[in-house]
Formats: structure tokens, C-alpha cells, sequence
């Protein structure tokens, strides 16, 4: 039984006063969460179409999922990696079997996966390519999203994530992002990886060039540089594939993956490759106190069961096809231009529109969360369980705010 009501205001406040203030959410306080419904501490409910950016892709709170972190739990929850623990080795098979690679390295956080990837990138270079001592250069894009770490925001070009955080780390240079002539001309010797999100998430789903994936990898193997696809948000059936690189069948030389790697259970994220770059990690080069632990490992598995079982992104194609049908049906003065892929959508608004945030605002008002990204772009990136009707209603209720 319940309680008194909670005061919305007080918790609100408690954050206010006692949290940093690194995120600007909406005042929407949950408490509960089912597939692709949350529910707010006042009981009200809504449908999420944000999923955590995609880590929730298997939707809330999935009882498989939800089955394996519990169980776990009550067995044998951190060993560390100074001890081997029985769930360690299985997982491992799976993804790598999964995805296609030799070899997996686990971590927590995202941005954690991707700096293992560009010390594997660093080490390659030069152990393998000769490059010297410190010279090591890694290619990135400009607009992405890699994660927070000093390293990564250093070459962020978003001047709110950077301000201010600086001297940062070297070695890494910028070029536009679809524009592979560029890449070709930025290749030097010492160049030993190039570092992309096929999709652009946090950018506001931007789509590169039809083709433009395939020259990276042809340009990376001209000048022998790996291909290091940073599929954290992309990845795991929000494209409608497993991997979105498949979309233009490319194979990277490392994957990062990351937030749906548990279904939003626990943070497990993972760096993939074969062994030619992942045999530069000896004992001592890198680690995590709680990289690849039972727990984690025991979530991943289900998590991954159920993608692969589920047919997700299967269900991502098929009913991304009709999210892009409803989305280019809009009509509204305020939408500049919407770009659909699988079940994600970035739809860029008119500046003349006043910013996306009073939108996303008044959807959550209709019993609809998602989020704006920079000033003018609302997301759309649901769990891959949501139903066509549930798209039907989520799109019925976009159009009216945005009539
Ligand atoms: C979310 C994200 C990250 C960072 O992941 P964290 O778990 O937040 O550290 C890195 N790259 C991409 C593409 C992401 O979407």
C-alpha cells in the first residue's frame, strides 16, 4: 500500500541542493518502469522514447533480464579480475561469437570502452606499424560523441562539453564528418586509427553519406590504420542490425559497444577486435575493478539473449519503416527535416521554431518523454519493443505539439 503522495517539489528541490547540476532533465520524477512504459511518483504514465539513449532497447525492466541480475546477485556479484569467476569465460563467447570478432575486452561506462580503444589503437601503432614513440595519431569527426573522460571531450568540438577542461590530451585530428576525401588527405604514417560513430546519436542522428563508411575501411586499409566504430548508441539493434556497420557492410578492426549491452540493468560496455589489436593488452596494461563481473556478465548474456531471441532488430527494421512513413507524412512549419533510421530519428527543427525544448515540454505533457539534443533537434529513439500502435499514438501526439 501507499504512502502519503511524495511532494514532487521537495525531491526536485533535494536534487537542486544536494546533486550537481551536470544535466538539465525534465521535471518528470519516475518511479516505475515496464517495457516501453515509465511511471512518475504520482502515478501518472508515460511512454519513454528516449530509452536511457538506447541502453533500453530491450525495454524496461525485462523479467529475463531482471531474472539474471537477481539471481547473480544472490550467488557472487565482483570477484575482480585477480580471481576468475564462472560467468566470465560464457559471456566472452558470446559476444564475441555474436559480433563476429576474436576478442573482447569488458568495461563499464562507455566512454571507459572507448579510451580502451584507443590505447589498443596507441599500442598497435606502435608495437605493429612502427610508428614512434609517442607520435600516434588517431582520426576523429567533428560533432561526435565519445564520452566524458578528459581524453574524449579534448576532442570533442562542442564547446559546452570542452570549456574549460583543458590542457588536453594530444594525438587526435578532426575532419568533417561524411567527407572520406578528407580522411584520405589527413592519412600520414603516424596515423594508427580513425575513430567514428557511424551514426551520429548525440549530433541528432545524422546519417553520413551512402558509401561513406566503406571508404573509411578502404582508406584504413590503404594506409594500414584501424577502423574503430564507436557503436555504443548505434549499435545492438537500434539501426535495424546488430551492429549499424553491417548497413553498409563494413567490419571494423574494433567495436565499442556499450549502454544496451545490459538492457539498462547495470552499465557493461566492451571493446571488440581480433587478435592482431587485442593482443597488445598483457597482464598490468588495463583494467577495471569491476570489468567483466559475474554480475555483469550474467546481465550482458541475458541482455543479449533477448535481442538476438526477440528479433529486435529485425523488429527495429520493420517498424522503422513505418516510423519514417509517419514521420516524412508530418507536415508542420516548424520541422525542417527529419532523418529515420531503424527506430531512431533525429527531427531537426526551424530555428524560427524557438528551440526543441518547449516541445518535448508539452509532449511530456501528452504522456510522452523524449529529449531534445543540442538546441533544435528532438530525439526519438524508443525501446525496440514498442508496438506500431504505440508508434501510431507517440506520432499522433508529435504532430499535435508541433501543429
Ligand atoms: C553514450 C555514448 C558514449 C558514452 O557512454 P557512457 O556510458 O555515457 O560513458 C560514447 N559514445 C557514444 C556514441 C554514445 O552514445
Amino acid at each position: 500500500m501507499r504512502t502519503a503522495p511524495p511532494d514532487v517539489r521537495a525531491l526536485l528541490d533535494l536534487e537542486a541542493a544536494f546533486s550537481a547540476h551536470n544535466y538539465h532533465p525534465l521535471d518528470v520524477v519516475l518511479e516505475k518502469g515496464e517495457g516501453v512504459w515509465v511511471w512518475d511518483v504520482e502515478g501518472r504514465r508515460y511512454m519513454d522514447l528516449l530509452s536511457a539513449y538506447g541502453a533500453v532497447n530491450q525495454g524496461h525492466n525485462h523479467p529475463r533480464i531482471v531474472e539474471a541480475l537477481i539471481s547473480q546477485a544472490r550467488r557472487l556479484a565482483l570477484t575482480s579480475r585477480a580471481f576468475r569467476n564462472d560467468r566470465f569465460g560464457p559471456f566472452c563467447r558470446k559476444v564475441t561469437g555474436l559480433l563476429g570478432y576474436g576478442k573482447v575486452l569488458m568495461m563499464n561506462s562507455g566512454a571507459e570502452a572507448v579510451e580502451t580503444a584507443i590505447k589498443a589503437a596507441r599500442r598497435w601503432g606502435y608495437r605493429k606499424k612502427g610508428v614512434p614513440g609517442d607520435r600516434a595519431e588517431i582520426l576523429v569527426f567533428e560533432n561526435n560523441f565519445h564520452g566524458r573522460t578528459t581524453t574524449i571531450v579534448g576532442f570533442s568540438t562542442d564547446p559546452g562539453t570542452r570549456a574549460d577542461f583543458g590542457p588536453f590530451a594530444p594525438g587526435f585530428r578532426t575532419l568533417p564528418f561524411g567527407d572520406a576525401d578528407a580522411v584520405a588527405r589527413a592519412m600520414t604514417p603516424n596515423v594508427v586509427g580513425v575513430l567514428v560513430e557511424p551514426i551520429q546519436g548525440e549530433a541528432g542522428v545524422i546519417v553520413p553519406p551512402r558509401g561513406f563508411l566503406r571508404r573509411l575501411r578502404e582508406i584504413c586499409d590503404e594506409h594500414r590504420a584501424l577502423l574503430l566504430m564507436d557503436e555504443i548508441q548505434s549499435g545492438l539493434g537500434r539501426t535495424g542490425k546488430l551492429l549499424a556497420q553491417e548497413r553498409e557492410q563494413v567490419r571494423a578492426d574494433g567495436v565499442i559497444i556499450g549502454k544496451a549491452l545490459s538492457g539498462g540493468l547495470y552499465p557493461v560496455s566492451a571493446f571488440l577486435a581480433d587478435d592482431e589489436v587485442m593482443d597488445v593488452f598483457g597482464p598490468g596494461s588495463h583494467g577495471s575493478t569491476y570489468g567483466g563481473n559475474p554480475l555483469a556478465c550474467a546481465v550482458a548474456e541475458a541482455a543479449l539473449d533477448v535481442l538476438v531471441e526477440e528479433r529486435l532488430p529485425e523488429r527495429a527494421q520493420e517498424l522503422g519503416e513505418h516510423l519514417q512513413a509517419r514521420l516524412s507524412a508530418l507536415r508542420s512549419p516548424r520541422v525542417r527535416e527529419t532523418r529515420v533510421v531503424g527506430l531512431w530519428a533525429g527531427i531537426e527543427l526551424d530555428p524560427a521554431a524557438g528551440g526543441a525544448r518547449r516541445y518535448t515540454e508539452a509532449l511530456r505533457g501528452k504522456g510522452f518523454l523524449c529529449k531534445e539534443t543540442h538546441t533544435h533537434t528532438i530525439r526519438l529513439a524508443p525501446p525496440l519493443v514498442i508496438s506500431r500502435a504505440e508508434i501510431d499514438a507517440a506520432l499522433d501526439a508529435l504532430a499535435a505539439v508541433l501543429a
